[in-house]
């Protein structure tokens, strides 16, 4: 089976699970796993922050990032179609009690324009906007680079009015590898930087928040009071430093095996796709034919040997990672052109 439903797929390599089981461990929630810190050090110097913090998902990253930014009632600034919004149960709302504030990006990406105009004034009758968060590389935008420029200018808006800012940066590395940017260099411009181990990087489990130290240490408590201080997690953390050492370089693979399948995929007539779109390891594109149902289309991928995700309607995602070869990359082009020409 080809599984191109997500980069989150992915299965520990051997070496990978090698240096699990070889890693010193203690309690964390004393401070005290040697890899927990060792991991935490290494992934915020390369963000080029003073501290972080291992969680173990990236929702977790999100939510207490808000909520360490927030207090019930306050309003945060986000893209309509962003992580925050639509696959994080409404966390935002239930657990930091505050309003998101949805602005529509262009493939996720806002500009400067729309972020000052959903700013609200400082008044007695308005919500406060007391955050502004971004996603980089942009998921339902279809793994799209926020451009350093773009960023820049959102960020002098914020500073001028004291607005901290957040980056959902689940797969920052992918935009990191994408664009030539180093992680410090969008990382300078947040106060909270997320970002997943457990994605393209090849993980099984964890997250990172990397922040100032004052910040990491407000993080540290609010991490438990969500369910998140964990024991002996350097087995997990050790997964995390062995893809920070050897899976960051080799996501252009997974970049060029997207172009590879975006090229075979715009050959079939019923597809529409924006090859220039594709910028990282997501492909989005469209089925356009109305004898066919979506259900219809994944059932016969998947007896063909092919597992991706509906986005909605005739909206389809498929994802390189991994444990996807260049060989089933061309696999999967023959069995979209096969299933889909018809
Ligand atoms: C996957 C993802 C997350 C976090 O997901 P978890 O499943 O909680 O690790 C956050 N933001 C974006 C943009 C993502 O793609």
């Amino acid at each position: 089976m080809i599984d191109l439903r997500s980069d989150t797929v992915t299965q520990p390599s051997q070496a990978m699970r090698d240096a699990m089981a070889a890693a010193p461990v203690g309690d964390d929630v004393y401070g005290e796993d040697p890899t927990v810190n060792r991991l935490q050090e290494m992934a915020a110097a390369l963000l080029g922050k003073a501290a972080a913090l291992f969680v173990p998902t990236g929702i977790m990253a999100n939510q207490l990032s808000i909520k360490v930014h927030t207090q019930p009632g306050d309003e945060v600034i986000v893209d309509s179609r962003a992580h925050i919004v639509k696959y994080e149960h409404g966390a935002a709302a239930a657990l930091a009690g505050v309003q998101l504030h949805w602005v529509n990006g262009h493939r996720g990406i806002l500009a400067p324009e729309q972020v000052l105009a959903a700013i609200r004034p400082s008044d007695p009758y308005n919500p406060q906007t007391r955050l502004i968060c971004l996603e980089n590389t942009h998921n339902s935008g279809g793994g799209s680079v926020y451009p350093l420029p773009t960023i820049q200018r959102i960020r002098a808006l914020a500073v001028a009015r004291g607005i901290p800012m957040h980056l959902d940066g689940a797969r920052l590395f992918n935009a990191v590898v994408a664009s030539g940017v180093p992680a410090a260099d969008y990382a300078r411009h947040f106060e909270t930087v997320s970002f997943c181990l457990s994605k393209g990087l090849g993980a099984p489990v964890g997250s990172i928040i990397a922040s100032d130290a004052g910040t990491v240490a407000k993080l540290r408590p609010l991490r438990r009071m969500y369910g998140g201080g964990m024991r002996q997690a350097g087995i997990l953390a050790a997964a995390g430093f062995y893809a920070l050492e050897h899976n960051i370089a080799r996501l252009k693979e997974d970049h060029e095996h997207a172009q590879a399948l975006a090229g075979q995929l715009r050959k079939i007539p019923s597809v529409s796709l924006d090859v220039a779109g594709v910028e990282t390891n997501i492909v989005l594109f469209e089925v356009n034919d109305p004898s066919r149902s979506s259900s219809d289309i994944l059932g016969t991928l998947k007896q063909a040997g092919l597992l991706i995700n509906s986005v909605g309607g005739m909206s389809f995602r498929a994802v390189t990672h991994l444990n996807v070869s260049a060989q089933a990359i061309e696999e999967a082009g023959r069995i979209f052109t096969r299933i889909l020409t018809r």
